[in-house]
């Protein structure tokens, strides 16, 4: 069935692509494999009758089992690995832009931006496709200072049909992975010609919106409500509140600071000291010391903001050495796939649902995630290596817009 929806991001017609996550299901050579982003586990439920007590990440992963699903992972592990890759990237920057001048404090010098071979700042966050896709379509000029990092649900895929199926012993042909998201511009995404593996086989092969899985579980007559609690599955269901709090605004810059922080000083800060960027303003900035080192940041979410601080800081008004942009309003919990409400917007209430799940977390750094630990030691070495640039790291030029085909 087709509907249409209040999406932002262009993306106004929402594809049902259940029937295919049925058909690898029924498909006995198929391992389905399933990874949940964070937002939805802030909304599922609402559409189902659940209660926030009720509609756990545990039970979404009984009942997904229940239809037949062969692994369930949170995509909270690789926004992890994100973290790793896309904060590696930022220092990495900044210490070249330090080096082009010979000034180790040049990096927060950012009146001259782009001098010589010098990196140009802002770096902007690529992992929603709303802003990528706007980006690309609006200031082309400004797709060379995005990270070059996938976003966390392609990243997933990537590792789940290499290092996964390799310590699994499973055929990675054989893997069928589906990512259920907040969002209606990862549909397109996942299609980028660039997200395919050396086989040409897709990092992830279908992106269900949250309101397709529970249509699922309602075509599947499931009473989710009486299901037992089913633990996530080892070992990318392992996460950090880091992870959880992608799904909001302001999430993915705090979840960075608290990693990059750690890198450059060597000093484990409260995991709360970033706290500065949450909240549902459209705009927020603040400057942070990294180690002696003044770092501004940016977050926005909503094109319309984030086109008025594109504005600004071509017009000079501004300047930032990290921004991240979330085309829907609130983050990705309020995003366009998520259970619909006439006249009612709950990003605000579902964001306060991450940021109490990442305040209880054990662990709520990226780096301290042990499997993020493990994939590095075992597989990817260091951050930017050779290999998690080929896994993780994608071209923006590489895909074509409509209007450049
Ligand atoms: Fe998708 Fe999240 Fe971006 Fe909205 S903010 S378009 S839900 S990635």
């Amino acid at each position: 069935g087709q509907c249409v929806t209040h999406c932002p991001t262009g993306a106004l017609t929402a594809r049902d692509d259940t029937d295919k996550v049925f058909d690898a299901i029924a498909d006995p050579h198929t391992t389905v494999v399933v990874q949940v982003a964070p937002a939805v586990r802030a909304a599922w439920g609402e559409s189902l009758g659940l209660s926030h007590e009720e509609a756990t990440i545990q039970r979404m992963a009984a009942a997904l089992k229940a239809l037949g699903v062969d692994y369930v992972f949170d995509t909270s592990w690789s926004a992890d690995l994100t973290i790793m890759e896309e904060g590696s990237e930022l220092l990495a920057k900044l210490a070249a832009a330090a080096a082009a001048t010979g000034d180790p404090a040049a990096s927060a010098d950012l009146a001259a931006p782009g001098a010589g071979d010098a990196p140009r700042f802002p770096m902007f966050t690529s992992c929603c496709p709303g802003w990528v896709r706007y980006a690309k379509a609006h200031h082309p000029e400004l797709v060379d200072q995005l990270s070059s990092a996938k976003s966390p649900g392609q990243m997933f895929g990537a590792i789940t049909k290499s290092w996964f199926a390799e310590t699994q012993g499973i055929d990675p042909h054989s893997i069928f992975c589906v990512e259920v998201m907040p969002c209606l511009a990862k549909k397109a995404e996942v299609a980028y010609a660039p997200m395919n593996d050396a086989c040409g086989d897709p990092d992830v092969d279908v992106s269900l919106t949250t309101r397709e899985m529970d249509r699922m579980f309602r075509a599947a007559c499931l009473d989710v409500a009486s299901l037992e609690e089913f633990p996530l599955d080892d070992p990318l269901g392992t996460f950090t509140g880091a992870g959880v709090i992608f799904g909001a605004t302001g999430g993915v810059m705090e979840a960075a600071l608290r990693t990059a922080h750690a890198i450059v000083t060597g000093e484990d800060a409260p995991a709360d000291a970033f706290s500065a960027v949450r909240g549902m303003d459209g705009w927020k900035e603040a400057t942070f010391d990294m180690g002696g080192t003044p770092l501004s940041v940016a977050v926005v979410s909503g094109l319309s903001n984030a086109d008025k601080l594109i504005q600004s800081i071509q017009a000079g008004e501004s300047s930032y050495h990290f921004v991240e942009v979330m085309a829907c309003p609130g983050g990705c919990v309020g995003g366009g796939g998520q259970p619909i409400h006439d006249g009612c917007e709950l990003a605000a209430e579902r964001g306060d649902v991450l940021w109490e799940l990442d305040r209880a977390m054990p662990l709520r750094k990226s780096h301290e995630n042990p499997v993020i630990q493990q994939i590095y030691a075992e597989y990817l070495g260091e951050p930017l290596s050779h290999r998690a640039h080929e896994l993780l790291h994608t071209d923006h030029h590489a895909w074509k817009m409509p209007h450049e085909a």
